[in-house]
């Protein structure tokens, strides 16, 4: 194309690639083109990875309410997230954990049955996290429930729209463990005031 990059994604790449311990090279004939190629080794998927990275702390506080059940809906498609997040709840006996992979499903779980706190991935496919954040407070049935963020989008304009839009809280990927827990928590307190107000 007519376009010029600056060549800064290729030293990315050659960084990113020696890091995982492969190699990168390239095959080029002047006036023909191009091949850029990398070499990875191949390893298993880190399933219990989580063991011991939870600090205790960020485990066993369960927040007071009137009934000491929570259920949360977390609304996003990319299944590596998913799992973290499941991981993570699993290992709280107090909430439980409803999941949609995308907004429409997600909208009608939450409309069915009332979750105290959702946590909305931003970039989904057909409807955003940001649109269906909207419906949902839209929704007489769902309008108090706080929605948390939970975006790979971390700049702070990004981060500056989304509490703008409206979310409750705004999370950037990847997840941080014990943030992500203190987010819950603040969330569940607000969603137990909102309930005792009512
Ligand atoms: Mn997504």
């Amino acid at each position: 194309s007519s376009e010029e990059g600056t060549g800064i994604g290729l030293v990315m790449s050659k960084r990113l690639v020696e890091l995982m311990g492969g190699l990168i090279g390239v095959e080029s004939t002047v006036g023909v083109g191009s091949v850029f190629w990398f070499e990875l080794d191949s390893a298993a998927a880190p399933i219990h990875i989580l063991n011991d990275s939870i600090p205790a702390s960020g485990i066993r506080t369960p927040v007071q309410s009137r009934n000491n059940f929570h259920t949360l809906l977390y609304i996003e498609d990319n299944p590596a997230n998913m799992r973290l997040v499941e991981q993570l709840i699993a290992r709280r006996a107090d909430m439980q954990l409803l999941t949609a992979t995308d907004a429409s499903l997600g909208i009608a779980l939450a409309r069915e049955k009332l979750p105290e706190v959702i946590l909305m991935d931003i970039n989904l496919p057909g409807i955003s996290g940001i649109q269906a954040m909207k419906i949902l407070r839209d929704d007489r049935l769902t309008a108090h429930i706080p929605v948390l963020a939970i975006s790979a989008n971390a700049m702070p304009g990004d981060i500056e729209r989304g509490m703008k839009a409206g979310f409750s809280g705004y999370l950037t990927k990847p997840i941080n463990v014990s943030e992500f827990m203190e987010a819950l928590d603040s969330a569940l307190l607000f969603a137990a005031s909102n309930n005792s107000m009512n």
